[in-house]
């Protein structure tokens, strides 16, 4: 027996205590800072979370070259923390929802923004937008037992040693353990699953040549170049 076409190969995310973390499925939250969620038109305090996933393999391990994606003239940057979990389960209580968590890196979302309006005005969904190839840039994985469970601390992203976006962890309209109980009332959530948790406000396009920085405090730094 042999395979009709090659196995696809695991992403692997590196940790700063020197293992590897295989990634299982992608989750997102949409709208999780106020401040972005007026910029994007909405009313932060009367929307319930919502989540929209995207293939492990957009996932770009530590940063880097990316490239510039067709059919968009108009990609955005969304700097965020993501959360790594090394357990799972389905309906987890949000005082219990550390406890999945292995720990943290800085990730970027990028977004298809004109496709995205696009989906959202025809009321189509917002795959063509945001599951983009190459649009999940992820830096080094800080396990939880080193850095424990940030709640506060800035959350950045430079634009060419700009600053663009500028917000703080105590900004998230959802805590990380709300988003992982309300995300398992919809899916089993599982081993290898991680989580993309908002982008504070300041969201803005990109063009190629294009250099930026991601930091969120505790964390590895990411660097991505649009090319
Ligand atoms: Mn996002």
């Amino acid at each position: 027996m042999s395979y009709i076409v090659p196995a696809p190969d695991p992403v692997i995310l590196p940790t700063s205590d020197g293992n590897e973390f295989p990634v299982r499925r992608v989750y997102l939250i949409g709208r999780n800072y106020a401040a972005h969620a007026r910029e994007m038109g909405y009313d932060p305090d009367r929307e319930p979370p919502f989540f929209f996933t995207k293939w492990p393999n957009t996932i770009v391990v530590g940063g880097g070259k990316i490239a510039y994606p067709p059919k968009t003239e108009n990609y955005h940057f969304e700097a965020e923390l993501v959360v790594a979990l090394d357990k799972g389960g389905a309906n987890i209580n949000a005082a219990n929802a550390q406890d999945l968590i292995y720990g943290y890196a800085v990730g970027l979302d990028m977004t298809r923004r004109d496709l995205q309006q696009q989906a959202k005005d025809m009321g189509r969904p917002w795959d063509y937008g945001k599951n983009v190839d190459q649009s999940c840039p992820v830096a080094l994985l800080h396990p939880a037992s080193e850095i424990g469970h940030p709640e506060n601390g800035a959350v950045w992203l430079d634009q060419n040693g700009e600053r663009k976006q500028d917000g703080d962890l105590n900004q998230l309209i959802w805590s990380v353990s709300e988003i992982i109980s309300i995300l398992s009332e919809h899916y089993t959530l599982a081993p290898g699953d991680i989580i993309f948790t908002g982008t504070p406000a300041g969201v803005g396009p990109v063009v190629p040549g294009d250099k930026l920085q991601v930091h969120v405090d505790g964390l590895t730094d990411l660097h991505v170049e649009i090319v």
